[in-house]
């Protein structure tokens, strides 16, 4: 009865089966190097784990300050960008004003607004899964409070108009430009507009360059937004390991994941490449660290697929994602095998 209204919800699901090559979930293939994880080790060991965490993760936001080029004020901090998203969901606006968002997209847009109870206006993408003006005219008729837009879009891949996002917070909506797959586009970020503007803040995440097992998710707005913001978040929800963790990684191992980073944007465009040659799959373009491909039968392929040990994200029971299947970038020799391996199966 408390719960009745979850009854017939549904959490965010992800492919879990044990497969020897995992392309389904958009993580950096690459592991830390052996050198950076015996630092962490060091410093782990170091931690005094009766206490609580520095409640303002100073000394981490001041080197995620300078990984992005901001100011530490300019910073609020969550366990992964999806504490975020559900924080910004309750937060912005009142209990009775809906969120907008486009379909395909993340989940967690969806999943927080239910959770929250708030009302939600889906609006499609275009055929090229483009933003169109006139849905955008459409869903705002509808007065939302807050607008979700990843960008480089997970499913799709592709980058949104830029123009369009702005024209939203133009419209006095509070706009967030989830950038989680920026890191893999050459296409220019939203840094810039959200440190003007007091209604459109910035969504980046560690999870998608290497370190998706510590959780930590960064939210950049104007230092009086952020603050205001930072108020609102549960006051130890960055942890004493991630907070060490993150310190290191993002000084001492910025290189190395920006080696990372440029490996697997080649990675994707020669993927791309690839897969375009292939007879009966349709290819879409990509600014991030997977691809989307459409088809003949997605459920068919992503069971065959698993038979021989690679596992990608079977998009095919989504809205507008019929016979899709999403495949992160791999290795380079993983992803030369889920090519062979496709050839032989859709050849
Ligand atoms: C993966 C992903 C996230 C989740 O990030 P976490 O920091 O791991 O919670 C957020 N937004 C989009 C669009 C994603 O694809």
């Amino acid at each position: 009865m408390f719960l009745d209204r979850f009854k017939s919800f549904k959490s965010y699901k992800t492919e879990t089966t044990p497969c020897r090559i995992k392309l389904s979930s958009n993580e950096n293939p690459f592991d830390l190097p052996q050198w950076l994880k015996n630092k962490i080790g060091e410093e782990v060991k170091n931690i005094p784990f009766q206490r609580y965490p520095d409640p303002t993760s100073k000394e981490l936001k001041e080197v995620i300050a300078d990984f992005y080029g901001v100011k530490p004020e300019n910073l609020v901090l969550g366990n992964g960008s999806d504490e975020l998203i559900q924080l910004l969901t309750i937060i912005i606006g009142n209990p009775d004003q809906p969120v907008m968002y486009p379909v395909p997209t993340f989940p967690m847009y969806q999943v927080s607004a239910d959770i929250v109870g708030k009302k939600k206006i889906e609006f499609p993408l275009d055929e090229n899964f483009q933003l169109s003006r006139e849905k955008i005219d459409e869903a705002l008729e509808k007065k939302p409070v807050l607008a979700f837009f990843a960008s480089p879009n997970n499913p799709t891949g592709n980058s949104f108009d830029r123009e369009l996002i702005k024209y939203v917070a133009d419209r006095g909506v509070f706009t967030v430009v989830d950038e989680a797959y920026i890191d893999f586009s050459d296409k220019e970020d939203f840094i810039s507009e959200s440190l003007k503007r007091e209604n459109l803040v910035v969504l980046r995440t560690m999870s998608k360059i290497g370190l998706a097992g510590i959780r930590l998710g960064t939210l950049i707005a104007r230092e009086d937004i952020a603050m205001e913001i930072d108020k609102t978040r549960p006051p130890f929800n960055i942890t004493y390991p991630t907070q060490v963790i993150g310190k290191i990684v993002l000084s001492e191992g910025r290189d190395e994941i920006k080696r990372q980073v440029e490996i697997i944007k080649k990675e994707r465009d020669k993927l791309l490449s690839e897969l375009g040659k292939i007879d009966g799959i349709k290819v879409y373009p990509s600014d991030a660290n997977f691809v989307l491909i459409k088809v003949h039968d997605g459920d068919a392929l992503h069971r065959a697929l698993i038979e021989k040990g690679i596992l990608v994200r079977n998009m095919s029971h989504l809205p507008y994602m019929e016979n899709c299947l999403r495949i992160s970038v791999g290795k380079p020799e993983e992803n030369e095998i889920f090519i062979n391996v496709l050839k032989e199966l859709v050849g």
